[in-house]
Protein backbone atom coordinates (compact mmCIF):
# COMPACT_ATOMS: atom_id res chain seq x y z
CA UNK A 1 0.00 0.00 0.00
CA UNK A 2 3.04 2.45 0.57
CA UNK A 3 4.05 1.88 -2.80
CA UNK A 4 0.77 3.83 -4.25
CA UNK A 5 1.00 7.02 -4.45
CA UNK A 6 -2.20 8.76 -3.68
CA UNK A 7 -3.90 12.25 -3.00
CA UNK A 8 -4.15 12.60 0.91
CA UNK A 9 -6.43 15.43 2.14
CA UNK A 10 -4.63 18.47 3.57
CA UNK A 11 -5.84 17.27 7.25
CA UNK A 12 -3.93 14.01 6.54
CA UNK A 13 -0.89 15.50 5.03
CA UNK A 14 -0.92 17.83 8.34
CA UNK A 15 -0.70 14.86 10.31
CA UNK A 16 1.85 13.42 8.87
CA UNK A 17 4.19 16.23 8.47
CA UNK A 18 5.59 16.10 12.15
CA UNK A 19 6.53 12.92 11.19
CA UNK A 20 8.62 13.53 8.16
CA UNK A 21 10.40 16.52 10.30
CA UNK A 22 12.16 14.93 12.57
CA UNK A 23 13.60 12.84 9.86
CA UNK A 24 14.58 15.16 7.25
CA UNK A 25 16.05 17.61 9.80
CA UNK A 26 19.18 17.59 8.80
CA UNK A 27 18.76 18.83 5.31
CA UNK A 28 18.16 21.77 6.58
CA UNK A 29 21.36 21.62 8.90
CA UNK A 30 24.32 24.52 8.25
CA UNK A 31 27.67 23.73 9.13
CA UNK A 32 28.46 27.17 11.09
CA UNK A 33 31.74 27.20 9.36
CA UNK A 34 30.18 27.38 5.84
CA UNK A 35 28.47 30.48 7.05
CA UNK A 36 30.11 34.07 6.47
CA UNK A 37 29.27 36.04 8.92
CA UNK A 38 29.35 40.01 8.45
CA UNK A 39 28.48 43.07 10.00
CA UNK A 40 25.85 42.69 12.75
CA UNK A 41 22.28 44.42 12.09
CA UNK A 42 20.91 44.50 15.72
CA UNK A 43 20.38 42.71 19.20
CA UNK A 44 17.00 41.73 19.73
CA UNK A 45 15.83 40.08 22.94
CA UNK A 46 16.96 36.42 21.68
CA UNK A 47 19.83 36.88 19.65
CA UNK A 48 22.00 38.82 17.81
CA UNK A 49 21.23 39.10 13.82
CA UNK A 50 23.73 39.53 11.26
CA UNK A 51 24.33 40.00 7.70
CA UNK A 52 25.99 36.80 6.21
CA UNK A 53 26.57 34.97 3.00
CA UNK A 54 25.88 31.25 2.43
CA UNK A 55 25.35 31.20 -1.56
CA UNK A 56 23.82 35.32 -1.41
CA UNK A 57 23.33 37.27 0.94
CA UNK A 58 21.05 35.85 4.35
CA UNK A 59 20.18 36.56 7.64
CA UNK A 60 21.54 35.28 10.58
CA UNK A 61 19.92 34.97 13.93
CA UNK A 62 22.31 33.79 16.34
CA UNK A 63 20.61 32.68 19.25
CA UNK A 64 22.02 34.22 22.71
CA UNK A 65 24.16 31.69 24.80
CA UNK A 66 22.07 31.86 27.92
CA UNK A 67 20.05 28.56 26.98
CA UNK A 68 22.50 26.25 25.17
CA UNK A 69 22.78 24.60 28.45
CA UNK A 70 19.20 23.68 28.69
CA UNK A 71 18.42 20.43 26.86
CA UNK A 72 14.85 21.40 26.62
CA UNK A 73 15.50 25.13 24.94
CA UNK A 74 17.99 22.84 22.21
CA UNK A 75 14.82 20.48 21.74
CA UNK A 76 12.35 22.99 21.05
CA UNK A 77 14.48 24.82 19.16
CA UNK A 78 15.01 22.13 16.43
CA UNK A 79 10.94 21.67 16.87
CA UNK A 80 11.03 25.28 15.76
CA UNK A 81 13.15 24.84 12.72
CA UNK A 82 10.88 21.65 11.61
CA UNK A 83 7.89 24.06 12.14
CA UNK A 84 9.58 27.15 9.70
CA UNK A 85 11.14 24.79 6.95
CA UNK A 86 7.53 24.15 6.36
CA UNK A 87 6.71 27.65 5.40
CA UNK A 88 6.81 29.13 1.90
CA UNK A 89 4.36 32.19 1.39
CA UNK A 90 5.62 35.19 -0.29
CA UNK A 91 5.03 37.15 2.96
CA UNK A 92 6.77 35.98 5.35
CA UNK A 93 10.60 35.46 5.25
CA UNK A 94 12.29 32.75 3.53
CA UNK A 95 13.55 30.23 5.99
CA UNK A 96 16.84 28.92 4.50
CA UNK A 97 18.45 26.44 6.78
CA UNK A 98 19.71 26.56 10.54
CA UNK A 99 22.64 25.74 12.35
CA UNK A 100 21.97 23.16 15.16
CA UNK A 101 24.74 22.23 16.99
CA UNK A 102 25.73 23.93 20.10
CA UNK A 103 27.28 26.09 21.21
CA UNK A 104 25.84 27.30 18.02
CA UNK A 105 22.52 27.52 17.30
CA UNK A 106 21.09 30.32 14.45
CA UNK A 107 18.52 30.44 12.02
CA UNK A 108 19.53 31.09 8.35
CA UNK A 109 16.86 33.34 6.38
CA UNK A 110 16.75 35.57 3.64
CA UNK A 111 17.83 39.04 3.91
CA UNK A 112 15.14 41.39 4.35
CA UNK A 113 15.65 44.93 2.39
CA UNK A 114 13.95 47.61 3.40
CA UNK A 115 12.45 48.77 6.86
CA UNK A 116 10.33 47.44 9.48
CA UNK A 117 6.92 48.75 9.87
CA UNK A 118 8.30 49.96 13.63
CA UNK A 119 10.91 51.89 11.62
CA UNK A 120 8.63 53.55 8.62
CA UNK A 121 5.72 54.47 11.79
CA UNK A 122 7.86 55.11 14.37
CA UNK A 123 11.21 56.20 13.88
CA UNK A 124 11.28 57.71 10.53
CA UNK A 125 7.33 59.33 11.34
CA UNK A 126 5.97 57.81 7.83
CA UNK A 127 2.78 58.50 7.14
CA UNK A 128 0.88 56.12 5.03
CA UNK A 129 -2.81 56.27 3.30
CA UNK A 130 -5.76 54.82 3.74
CA UNK A 131 -4.88 52.74 0.70
CA UNK A 132 -1.59 51.54 1.45
CA UNK A 133 -2.65 50.71 4.68
CA UNK A 134 -5.04 48.64 3.68
CA UNK A 135 -2.76 47.04 1.06
CA UNK A 136 -0.06 46.55 3.81
CA UNK A 137 -2.72 45.02 6.37
CA UNK A 138 -3.86 42.83 3.42
CA UNK A 139 -0.69 41.04 3.01
CA UNK A 140 -0.07 40.40 6.47
CA UNK A 141 -3.34 39.06 7.26
CA UNK A 142 -2.59 36.82 4.11
CA UNK A 143 0.55 35.92 5.39
CA UNK A 144 -0.86 34.80 8.89
CA UNK A 145 -3.91 33.30 7.82
CA UNK A 146 -1.13 30.76 5.74
CA UNK A 147 0.94 30.41 8.92
CA UNK A 148 -2.62 29.63 10.95
CA UNK A 149 -3.33 27.35 8.31
CA UNK A 150 -0.15 25.27 8.43
CA UNK A 151 -1.37 25.65 12.30
CA UNK A 152 1.64 28.00 13.27
CA UNK A 153 1.02 30.63 16.06
CA UNK A 154 3.43 33.57 15.41
CA UNK A 155 3.32 34.36 19.23
CA UNK A 156 5.60 37.87 18.69
CA UNK A 157 3.66 39.39 15.37
CA UNK A 158 4.65 43.14 15.73
CA UNK A 159 5.68 46.08 13.62
CA UNK A 160 9.46 45.39 14.46
CA UNK A 161 8.70 41.79 12.89
CA UNK A 162 7.35 43.12 9.75
CA UNK A 163 9.23 44.39 6.87
CA UNK A 164 8.03 46.67 4.05
CA UNK A 165 10.24 45.74 0.66
CA UNK A 166 8.88 48.74 -1.92
CA UNK A 167 5.47 47.61 -1.76
CA UNK A 168 5.53 44.44 -0.64
CA UNK A 169 5.31 43.05 3.43
CA UNK A 170 7.88 40.26 4.83
CA UNK A 171 6.69 38.75 8.00
CA UNK A 172 9.82 37.61 10.35
CA UNK A 173 10.61 35.48 13.81
CA UNK A 174 7.30 33.84 13.39
CA UNK A 175 7.39 30.84 16.26
CA UNK A 176 10.48 31.10 17.72
CA UNK A 177 9.31 33.05 20.89
CA UNK A 178 8.86 29.52 22.93
CA UNK A 179 12.29 28.59 22.51
CA UNK A 180 13.57 32.29 23.22
CA UNK A 181 11.19 33.46 25.84
CA UNK A 182 12.96 31.27 28.11
CA UNK A 183 15.85 34.24 28.35
CA UNK A 184 13.54 36.83 29.69
CA UNK A 185 14.95 40.35 29.82
CA UNK A 186 14.26 42.11 32.87
CA UNK A 187 14.35 45.45 30.84
CA UNK A 188 11.03 46.62 33.24
CA UNK A 189 10.41 45.21 36.93
CA UNK A 190 7.71 42.67 35.88
CA UNK A 191 9.87 41.53 33.20
CA UNK A 192 8.47 43.11 30.13
CA UNK A 193 10.38 44.48 27.40
CA UNK A 194 8.93 47.84 26.11
CA UNK A 195 6.84 47.85 22.90
CA UNK A 196 5.65 44.45 23.41
CA UNK A 197 2.61 44.90 26.32
CA UNK A 198 0.24 46.68 24.05
CA UNK A 199 0.58 43.65 21.28
CA UNK A 200 -0.29 40.96 24.75
CA UNK A 201 -3.93 39.90 24.04
CA UNK A 202 -6.15 40.31 27.52
CA UNK A 203 -5.93 36.75 28.03
CA UNK A 204 -1.51 36.51 28.05
CA UNK A 205 -1.97 39.85 29.93
CA UNK A 206 -3.88 38.13 32.52
CA UNK A 207 -1.86 35.41 32.49
CA UNK A 208 1.72 37.51 33.44
CA UNK A 209 3.17 36.85 36.43
CA UNK A 210 6.25 39.23 37.76
CA UNK A 211 8.96 36.98 37.63
CA UNK A 212 7.28 34.37 35.73
CA UNK A 213 9.31 31.09 36.10
CA UNK A 214 10.73 30.49 33.21
CA UNK A 215 9.23 27.70 31.93
CA UNK A 216 5.82 28.59 32.36
CA UNK A 217 3.99 29.41 28.79
CA UNK A 218 1.93 31.90 28.17
CA UNK A 219 -1.58 30.70 26.54
CA UNK A 220 -0.81 31.90 22.40
CA UNK A 221 -3.42 30.90 20.12
CA UNK A 222 -4.57 32.25 16.56
CA UNK A 223 -6.74 34.86 18.30
CA UNK A 224 -3.63 36.07 20.26
CA UNK A 225 -2.05 36.63 16.79
CA UNK A 226 -5.23 38.39 15.70
CA UNK A 227 -5.17 41.14 19.08
CA UNK A 228 -1.55 41.64 18.17
CA UNK A 229 -2.79 42.55 14.84
CA UNK A 230 -5.26 45.03 15.61
CA UNK A 231 -2.47 46.80 17.52
CA UNK A 232 -0.74 47.14 14.19
CA UNK A 233 -3.53 48.21 12.68
CA UNK A 234 -3.84 51.03 15.35
CA UNK A 235 -0.24 51.90 14.91
CA UNK A 236 -0.96 52.36 10.86
CA UNK A 237 -3.86 53.91 11.25
CA UNK A 238 -2.54 56.26 14.02
CA UNK A 239 1.54 56.60 13.72
CA UNK A 240 1.73 55.60 17.47
CA UNK A 241 0.95 52.45 19.92
CA UNK A 242 -2.01 52.22 21.64
CA UNK A 243 -1.92 53.39 25.73
CA UNK A 244 0.68 55.82 24.55
CA UNK A 245 3.21 57.38 27.48
CA UNK A 246 0.63 55.02 30.01
CA UNK A 247 2.80 52.86 32.53
CA UNK A 248 2.76 49.39 32.07
CA UNK A 249 0.95 48.02 35.39
CA UNK A 250 -1.64 50.53 34.11
CA UNK A 251 -1.82 49.27 30.42
CA UNK A 252 -2.20 45.51 32.34
CA UNK A 253 -4.84 46.79 34.78
CA UNK A 254 -7.12 48.06 31.83
CA UNK A 255 -6.29 45.00 28.85
CA UNK A 256 -6.96 42.34 31.60
CA UNK A 257 -9.97 44.22 32.24
CA UNK A 258 -11.32 44.07 28.46
CA UNK A 259 -10.78 47.74 28.41
CA UNK A 260 -8.99 49.54 24.96
CA UNK A 261 -7.45 52.04 23.77
CA UNK A 262 -10.09 55.08 23.38
CA UNK A 263 -10.80 55.73 19.24
CA UNK A 264 -12.23 59.23 20.02
CA UNK A 265 -9.41 61.10 18.26
CA UNK A 266 -9.30 59.32 15.05
CA UNK A 267 -11.14 60.48 12.53
CA UNK A 268 -11.94 57.37 10.73
CA UNK A 269 -14.49 55.37 9.32
CA UNK A 270 -16.79 52.94 10.60
CA UNK A 271 -15.36 50.29 9.24
CA UNK A 272 -12.01 51.03 10.07
CA UNK A 273 -12.22 51.54 13.76
CA UNK A 274 -14.49 48.25 13.66
CA UNK A 275 -11.78 46.58 12.79
CA UNK A 276 -9.62 47.43 15.74
CA UNK A 277 -12.40 46.83 17.79
CA UNK A 278 -12.68 43.28 16.84
CA UNK A 279 -9.27 42.25 16.76
CA UNK A 280 -9.17 43.72 20.70
CA UNK A 281 -11.97 41.90 21.38
CA UNK A 282 -11.95 40.70 25.15
CA UNK A 283 -13.25 37.47 24.17
CA UNK A 284 -10.52 35.19 22.00
CA UNK A 285 -13.66 33.13 20.20
CA UNK A 286 -15.45 37.01 19.62
CA UNK A 287 -11.93 37.97 17.21
CA UNK A 288 -11.88 37.46 13.59
CA UNK A 289 -9.62 34.70 11.97
CA UNK A 290 -7.05 36.26 8.76
CA UNK A 291 -9.37 35.23 6.14
CA UNK A 292 -12.30 37.54 7.72
CA UNK A 293 -9.98 40.09 7.81
CA UNK A 294 -8.22 39.58 5.04
CA UNK A 295 -12.16 40.20 3.20
CA UNK A 296 -12.92 43.08 5.60
CA UNK A 297 -10.06 44.87 4.18
CA UNK A 298 -10.52 44.13 1.13
CA UNK A 299 -14.49 46.05 1.04
CA UNK A 300 -13.26 48.96 2.73
CA UNK A 301 -13.30 51.91 0.41
CA UNK A 302 -10.68 52.13 -1.95
CA UNK A 303 -10.40 55.93 -2.13
CA UNK A 304 -10.70 58.60 0.38
CA UNK A 305 -10.14 62.29 -0.48
CA UNK A 306 -8.31 64.08 2.41
CA UNK A 307 -11.22 66.19 4.57
CA UNK A 308 -9.50 67.57 7.37
CA UNK A 309 -5.41 68.08 7.77
CA UNK A 310 -6.09 66.93 11.05
CA UNK A 311 -6.85 63.77 10.55
CA UNK A 312 -3.41 61.67 10.84
CA UNK A 313 -4.08 59.28 8.70
CA UNK A 314 -4.89 61.85 5.92
CA UNK A 315 -1.31 64.04 6.65
CA UNK A 316 -0.43 61.52 3.78
CA UNK A 317 3.26 62.74 3.58
CA UNK A 318 3.30 59.40 2.51
CA UNK A 319 5.91 56.88 2.75
CA UNK A 320 5.91 56.31 -1.17
CA UNK A 321 7.62 59.75 -1.90
P1 LIG B 1 12.86 41.69 19.62
O1 LIG B 1 13.98 40.92 20.15
O2 LIG B 1 12.12 42.41 20.67
O3 LIG B 1 11.99 40.88 18.72
P2 LIG B 1 13.98 42.88 17.30
O4 LIG B 1 12.89 42.42 16.39
O5 LIG B 1 14.60 44.21 17.02
O6 LIG B 1 13.48 42.89 18.78
P3 LIG B 1 15.62 40.76 16.29
O7 LIG B 1 14.47 40.04 15.67
O8 LIG B 1 16.65 39.94 16.97
O9 LIG B 1 15.14 41.80 17.36
O10 LIG B 1 16.32 41.59 15.17
C1 LIG B 1 17.50 42.35 15.38
C2 LIG B 1 17.70 43.27 14.19
O11 LIG B 1 17.90 42.52 12.99
C3 LIG B 1 16.50 44.16 13.93
O12 LIG B 1 16.95 45.43 13.55
C4 LIG B 1 15.80 43.48 12.77
O13 LIG B 1 15.08 44.41 12.01
C5 LIG B 1 16.96 42.88 12.00
N1 LIG B 1 16.56 41.68 11.25
C6 LIG B 1 16.01 40.56 11.74
N2 LIG B 1 15.76 39.65 10.77
C7 LIG B 1 16.17 40.22 9.61
C8 LIG B 1 16.17 39.81 8.22
N3 LIG B 1 15.73 38.60 7.83
N4 LIG B 1 16.66 40.68 7.31
C9 LIG B 1 17.14 41.89 7.69
N5 LIG B 1 17.16 42.33 8.95
C10 LIG B 1 16.69 41.53 9.91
Amino acid sequence: DRMTPRLESVEERDNIWPRQNSLSLKEWDIPYDDLNLGAMIGKGRFGTVYRGNWHGDVAVKLLKEDFLDDEHAIEAFKLEVAIFKNTRHENLVLFMGACMKPPRLAIVTSMCKGNTLYTHIHLRRDKFNLNKTTLIAQQIAQGMGYLHRRGIVHKDLKSKNIFLENEKVIITDFGLFSVTKLVYDNNLGLGIPYGWLCYLACELIRNLKPCRPTNEDLPFTKSSDTYAFGTIWYELLCGEFPFKSQPPESVIWQVGRGMKQSLANLQASRDVKDILMMCWSFQADDRPDFNQLFTTLERLPKKRLARSPSHPIQLSRSAES
